[in-house]
Protein backbone atom coordinates (compact mmCIF):
# COMPACT_ATOMS: atom_id res chain seq x y z
CA UNK A 1 0.00 0.00 0.00
CA UNK A 2 1.13 3.37 -0.84
CA UNK A 3 1.92 6.14 1.83
CA UNK A 4 -0.28 9.13 1.92
CA UNK A 5 2.18 11.42 0.98
CA UNK A 6 3.42 9.35 -1.82
CA UNK A 7 0.26 8.79 -3.30
CA UNK A 8 -0.46 12.52 -3.06
CA UNK A 9 2.80 13.27 -4.69
CA UNK A 10 1.67 10.59 -7.50
CA UNK A 11 -1.56 12.51 -8.10
CA UNK A 12 0.39 16.07 -8.32
CA UNK A 13 2.27 13.96 -11.15
CA UNK A 14 -0.40 13.46 -12.95
CA UNK A 15 -1.59 16.82 -12.74
CA UNK A 16 1.67 18.25 -14.11
CA UNK A 17 2.33 15.27 -16.91
CA UNK A 18 -1.65 16.58 -18.20
CA UNK A 19 -0.35 20.29 -17.78
CA UNK A 20 2.68 19.70 -20.31
CA UNK A 21 0.55 17.67 -22.51
CA UNK A 22 -1.80 21.13 -22.25
CA UNK A 23 1.46 23.34 -22.70
CA UNK A 24 2.11 21.36 -25.91
CA UNK A 25 -1.10 21.08 -27.39
CA UNK A 26 -0.92 25.02 -27.10
CA UNK A 27 2.65 24.99 -28.79
CA UNK A 28 1.44 22.81 -31.76
CA UNK A 29 -1.96 24.90 -31.91
CA UNK A 30 0.06 28.51 -32.00
CA UNK A 31 2.23 26.90 -34.77
CA UNK A 32 -0.14 25.65 -36.76
CA UNK A 33 -1.67 28.65 -36.80
CA UNK A 34 1.73 30.62 -37.57
CA UNK A 35 2.00 27.94 -40.72
CA UNK A 36 4.43 25.86 -39.09
CA UNK A 37 2.89 22.34 -39.84
CA UNK A 38 5.78 20.38 -38.85
CA UNK A 39 6.61 21.54 -35.71
CA UNK A 40 2.95 22.13 -35.22
CA UNK A 41 2.96 17.68 -35.76
CA UNK A 42 6.00 17.62 -33.27
CA UNK A 43 4.40 19.45 -30.36
CA UNK A 44 1.12 17.13 -31.28
CA UNK A 45 3.20 14.15 -30.66
CA UNK A 46 4.78 15.49 -27.56
CA UNK A 47 1.23 16.16 -26.47
CA UNK A 48 0.49 12.50 -26.63
CA UNK A 49 3.61 11.58 -25.03
CA UNK A 50 2.63 13.68 -21.76
CA UNK A 51 -0.51 11.92 -21.86
CA UNK A 52 0.91 8.94 -21.78
CA UNK A 53 3.07 9.91 -19.05
CA UNK A 54 0.22 10.72 -17.12
CA UNK A 55 -1.68 7.89 -17.48
CA UNK A 56 0.85 5.67 -16.67
CA UNK A 57 1.18 6.94 -13.56
CA UNK A 58 -2.43 6.36 -13.58
CA UNK A 59 -1.97 2.71 -14.31
CA UNK A 60 0.55 2.74 -11.57
CA UNK A 61 -1.73 4.12 -9.06
CA UNK A 62 -4.51 2.40 -9.41
CA UNK A 63 -2.49 -1.04 -9.73
CA UNK A 64 -1.19 -0.24 -6.28
CA UNK A 65 -4.82 0.24 -5.08
CA UNK A 66 -4.52 4.01 -4.66
CA UNK A 67 -7.22 6.35 -5.34
CA UNK A 68 -6.12 9.01 -8.30
CA UNK A 69 -8.25 12.08 -7.71
CA UNK A 70 -8.16 14.32 -10.80
CA UNK A 71 -7.50 18.19 -9.85
CA UNK A 72 -8.26 20.99 -12.70
CA UNK A 73 -5.24 22.18 -14.88
CA UNK A 74 -3.87 25.11 -14.90
CA UNK A 75 -3.92 27.50 -18.12
CA UNK A 76 -1.12 27.45 -20.46
CA UNK A 77 0.35 30.37 -22.68
CA UNK A 78 -0.90 30.72 -26.14
CA UNK A 79 1.92 32.93 -27.87
CA UNK A 80 5.93 32.50 -28.41
CA UNK A 81 8.09 34.66 -30.19
CA UNK A 82 9.50 31.90 -32.74
CA UNK A 83 10.25 28.49 -32.97
CA UNK A 84 13.59 28.65 -30.79
CA UNK A 85 11.51 30.62 -28.03
CA UNK A 86 9.13 27.95 -27.86
CA UNK A 87 11.84 24.89 -27.26
CA UNK A 88 13.94 26.86 -24.78
CA UNK A 89 10.89 27.10 -22.96
CA UNK A 90 10.31 23.41 -23.14
CA UNK A 91 13.81 22.19 -22.13
CA UNK A 92 13.05 24.85 -19.21
CA UNK A 93 9.77 23.39 -18.29
CA UNK A 94 11.30 19.96 -18.95
CA UNK A 95 14.19 20.57 -16.38
CA UNK A 96 11.33 21.32 -14.11
CA UNK A 97 9.64 17.77 -14.50
CA UNK A 98 12.79 16.46 -13.80
CA UNK A 99 13.51 17.89 -10.43
CA UNK A 100 9.92 16.95 -9.92
CA UNK A 101 10.60 13.65 -11.03
CA UNK A 102 13.93 13.37 -9.00
CA UNK A 103 11.96 14.59 -5.15
CA UNK A 104 9.49 11.92 -5.98
CA UNK A 105 12.12 9.33 -6.24
CA UNK A 106 13.86 10.86 -3.22
CA UNK A 107 10.19 10.51 -0.92
CA UNK A 108 10.02 6.87 -2.26
CA UNK A 109 13.70 6.23 -1.15
CA UNK A 110 13.39 7.68 1.99
CA UNK A 111 10.49 5.45 2.64
CA UNK A 112 11.64 2.67 1.36
CA UNK A 113 8.60 2.18 -1.17
CA UNK A 114 10.76 0.09 -3.68
CA UNK A 115 7.99 -0.42 -5.88
CA UNK A 116 7.48 3.26 -6.41
CA UNK A 117 11.11 4.18 -6.82
CA UNK A 118 11.13 1.14 -9.47
CA UNK A 119 8.33 2.64 -11.52
CA UNK A 120 10.11 6.02 -11.41
CA UNK A 121 13.42 4.25 -13.09
CA UNK A 122 11.18 4.61 -16.03
CA UNK A 123 10.64 8.34 -15.91
CA UNK A 124 14.25 9.52 -14.72
CA UNK A 125 15.92 7.98 -18.15
CA UNK A 126 12.59 9.62 -19.74
CA UNK A 127 13.60 12.92 -18.73
CA UNK A 128 17.28 12.40 -20.18
CA UNK A 129 15.78 11.32 -23.31
CA UNK A 130 13.21 14.74 -23.05
CA UNK A 131 15.99 17.14 -22.02
CA UNK A 132 18.60 15.69 -24.82
CA UNK A 133 16.46 15.86 -27.59
CA UNK A 134 15.23 18.97 -27.14
CA UNK A 135 18.62 20.36 -26.92
CA UNK A 136 19.83 18.94 -29.74
CA UNK A 137 16.66 20.68 -31.17
CA UNK A 138 17.48 23.94 -29.92
CA UNK A 139 21.25 23.48 -31.41
CA UNK A 140 19.73 22.79 -35.17
CA UNK A 141 17.45 26.58 -34.59
CA UNK A 142 20.57 28.66 -33.04
CA UNK A 143 22.60 26.83 -36.48
CA UNK A 144 19.71 28.32 -39.06
CA UNK A 145 19.12 31.47 -37.38
CA UNK A 146 16.56 33.28 -38.69
CA UNK A 147 17.40 31.33 -41.96
CA UNK A 148 13.87 30.84 -43.49
CA UNK A 149 15.39 28.14 -46.02
CA UNK A 150 16.77 26.66 -43.01
CA UNK A 151 13.58 26.70 -40.93
CA UNK A 152 11.94 25.51 -43.76
CA UNK A 153 14.04 22.43 -43.45
CA UNK A 154 13.42 21.84 -39.81
CA UNK A 155 9.85 22.08 -40.38
CA UNK A 156 9.63 19.37 -43.26
CA UNK A 157 11.55 17.33 -41.04
CA UNK A 158 9.51 17.71 -38.12
CA UNK A 159 6.63 16.56 -39.87
CA UNK A 160 7.89 13.06 -40.00
CA UNK A 161 7.63 12.18 -36.12
CA UNK A 162 5.10 9.76 -35.98
CA UNK A 163 3.87 8.96 -32.15
CA UNK A 164 5.27 5.81 -30.64
CA UNK A 165 4.10 5.13 -27.04
CA UNK A 166 6.76 5.20 -24.44
CA UNK A 167 7.37 2.10 -22.86
CA UNK A 168 7.02 3.46 -19.13
MG1 LIG B 1 6.31 14.08 -19.05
Amino acid sequence: MLSKKIEDALNEQVNAEFWSAYLYLSMSLHFEHAGRPGIANWFRIQFQEEQAHALALVDYLNARDAKVVLQPIAGVPAEWASVKDAFVATLEHERKVTAMINNLYAMAEAEHDFATRQKLNTFVAEQVEEEDTVRQIIDDLTLVGEDGTGLYQIDRQMATRTFTAPVL
